[in-house]
């Protein structure tokens, strides 16, 4: 009895604790606001959850304030991954034709389907999908696209495919889809149940016949149509990208994954060329990034190498931030900081480089910068006006009950509770619980 009355005596205080935080008292953040083509002083006003007002003076009746002189971006979109997974380490097996080569590879099945059937048999599939979350809300995502089984509680960061977003997801071959499911999933679209619907599509190389055939497989199941997502699209030439555009679909780049396993990746200038919107995204931590700024960071690499000259940071911010917004359909709430969106944030530290010319040490641009950062570069993120993973002393500051843990050398907190708000989850308990059941378990970051 005792122990049930302090439990819940706990519980109460923890509950004041988060909502008296940000959920019913406006609150005000002060930093340099991202935005795609501008980066100002000011002040970002919320209060639950929504961004109420933006000023270049600090506002004189909130509650609470937060005074940093770092950047504030919009919290990041991930537009694909398979979170359940990102337990399991890196796996590097060579180059395939196709994700059905690799998915067949003995030593695919010995190194991540076998640990993963461990998960399933062990019940802690809840608990893999909150470790995927942590290592995902790390590197400043705040929304994520993957599959989650249906009694799947909701957790640390937005899902794409709960209820409220109205986003769903086919994962297996397109060519398999059977007639009955197909119109059932195009009937979604249709009656507006869906607003999206993700394809992994053309996933192999460019000249390979399983992967050249599906984006028509695609349009015979009658999928060209709006509100579609194409992930990877890596066969797809410029007529393919037209009718992408055209009937109101979108695309899905991921990169590091696609050069890992294929060596080639989307021919992202021709979509752009043919107006498609794109973002991008990981796909999953075992052969992709471990999180969204380790996958711009990647994609600024390639691209400059690849393409010289043709794309800019500012671009890669696009498809991290209101570009993914527009192809998981949430535009109208995420993806840029305006008054009346979600308060989803991702404030971080300047970097500075050595200047050759001056021998000075010089800030990079905003957008440059969200390119150099690491996980440990974060000050705060902030999903739904709360902060829940930042840098030690601002989070035990702002959000007390906090949970520790390290990433990298540095020391930062995260804050995980039951979605009713009743109990918070310590982090090492949460590894622990892993470690006990996986033979070797993925570090949060993998750089
Ligand atoms: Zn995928």
């Amino acid at each position: 009895m005792l122990k049930h009355l302090v439990s819940v005596l706990i519980a109460l205080s923890a509950t004041f604790n988060s909502s008296s935080f940000a959920q019913d008292s406006p609150c005000s953040l002060h930093g340099i606001v991202v935005t795609s083509d501008a980066a100002k002083d000011e002040w970002v006003t919320f209060q639950k959850g929504k961004i109420t007002a933006i000023s270049a003076d600090k506002p004189a009746n909130s509650t609470n304030y937060i005074e940093l002189d770092g950047y504030v971006y919009p919290g990041l979109i991930d537009t694909h991954n398979h979170i359940h997974y990102n337990t399991i380490p890196q796996w590097n097996g060579g180059q395939f034709p196709n994700r059905y080569a690799w998915q067949i590879e003995p030593e695919y099945l010995e190194k991540v389907e076998f640990p993963f059937s461990r998960q399933v048999d062990n019940k802690i599939t809840n608990d893999a999908i909150l470790y995927g979350e942590v290592r995902s809300i790390i590197g400043g995502a705040t929304m994520i696209q993957s599959n989650y089984h249906e009694s799947a509680p909701k957790q640390l960061i937005r899902n794409l495919d709960l209820g409220e977003y109205h986003a769903e997801a086919s994962t297996g071959p397109i060519d398999k889809i059977s007639d009955v499911d197909a119109s059932k999933l195009a009937q979604h679209l249709s009656d507006h149940t869906s607003n999206r619907l993700f394809f992994h599509i053309a996933e192999g190389k460019k000249e390979d016949a399983t992967t050249q055939a599906e984006f028509a497989i695609l349009g015979k199941k009658k999928f060209w149509k709006p509100g579609v997502v194409v992930i990877h699209g890596i066969a797809l030439g410029p007529n393919d990208f037209q009718t992408v555009k055209s009937n109101g679909m979108y695309l899905v780049w991921s990169p590091r994954s696609n050069l890992r396993l294929y060596g080639q990746t989307l021919d992202l200038p021709a979509a752009l060329d043919a107006g498609v919107t794109v973002a991008i995204a990981p796909d999953w931590t075992i052969t992709g990034s471990s999180n969204m700024l380790d996958e711009l960071r990647f994609a600024n690499n390639f691209l400059s190498k690849r393409y010289p000259g043709k794309f800019t940071a500012q671009n890669i911010f696009d498809m991290a931030t209101k570009n993914a917004a527009l192809v998981a359909g949430v535009e109208k709430q995420l993806g840029s900081i305006e008054v009346g969106k979600c308060a989803d944030f991702l404030v971080t530290k300047k970097l500075k480089h050595l200047d050759k010319v001056s021998n000075q040490d010089q800030l990079y641009d905003p957008y440059t910068n969200l390119l150099k950062l690491a996980p440990a570069d974060v000050e705060l993120v902030f999903v739904n006006g709360r902060p829940v993973y930042g840098d030690s002393k601002l989070m035990t500051r702002y959000v007390p009950n906090s949970s520790s843990l390290k990433v990298g050398a540095a020391d930062m907190k995260i804050l995980i509770e039951n979605e009713d708000g009743s109990d918070h989850i310590n982090y090492t308990q949460l590894e622990n619980r892993i470690k006990s059941v996986l033979p070797s378990v993925a570090p949060l970051y993998e750089p």
